[in-house]
């Protein structure tokens, strides 16, 4: 089957509190993009990527996709107002012979082989779409305004959920051509009535949101 990576990089990673978007701030040597480029490209499960960048940084995205031989990237093109609307873009780029569609944020840099495999496993099940996710350890309030708990909610059968996603490609491209707008790529093709399979997360797959995040994912780097 031939799998398309669409890796959203569009975020402006306001919470990092820099001068450039949050997929060019520095992990390690390199800007935080690299990573998970070099891992998409480097996957042998993925034929080919369409890479979503900050508006007005398509090209030293591209620069950097060459300069890190990902030979895989066939677009660049630049993002929307939210993680939807880049995704939708993105998806305009996947070849209409696609079978699978793999969607994954970049902000989430340590990608591995074994998480694209469990996701991928679903599909050839019949399911419409795979997450990975994490049980959630805590226990959960509800809370309101002013942080009164209103009430304890119950753990059992919550998922915190990661990317890389997979799709049908069909299947998502249905859900996109709706109205609407999620969190996730999941969120967009459960409304659209898919049936979507949580699979083994992952929890070096912690999404780079505070420079504390930064620090963390570049020690295990
Ligand atoms: O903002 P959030 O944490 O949900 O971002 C998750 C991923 O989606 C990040 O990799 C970010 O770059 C991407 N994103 C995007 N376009 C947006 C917002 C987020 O590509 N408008």
């Amino acid at each position: 089957m031939s799998v398309w990576a669409i890796l959203v990089a569009a975020g402006r990673g306001e919470r990092l509190g820099l001068d450039q978007p949050k997929a060019f701030a520095r992990l390690g040597e390199d800007p935080l993009l690299a990573e998970p480029l070099r891992r998409l490209d480097a996957c042998e499960w993925v034929d080919s990527i369409v890479l979503v960048a900050p508006v007005g940084w398509e090209e030293p995205a591209i620069l950097l996709a060459e300069e890190v031989g990902a030979g895989k990237v066939s677009a660049c093109v630049p993002g929307g107002e939210t993680r939807t609307d880049s995704v939708r873009r993105g998806l305009a780029e996947v070849a209409e012979d696609a079978l699978v569609v793999l969607v994954h944020d970049a902000a989430r840099p340590l990608l591995t082989d074994e998480v694209v495999e469990r996701v991928l496993e679903p599909l050839r099940e019949g399911w419409d779409g795979a997450v990975p996710g994490l049980p959630v350890p805590d226990t959960l309030k509800r809370a309101d305004a002013q942080r009164g708990v209103r009430e304890s909610v119950s753990r059992e059968g919550l998922w915190a959920v990661q990317t890389p996603q997979a799709f049908a490609a069909d299947v998502l491209r249905r859900a996109y051509a709706r109205d609407g707008t999620a969190t996730d790529c999941a969120g967009l093709v459960e409304a659209a009535g898919g049936r979507v399979r949580v699979v083994d997360g992952d929890p070096r797959l912690l999404k780079v949101t505070t420079e504390s995040d930064l620090a963390t994912v570049g020690a295990w780097l």
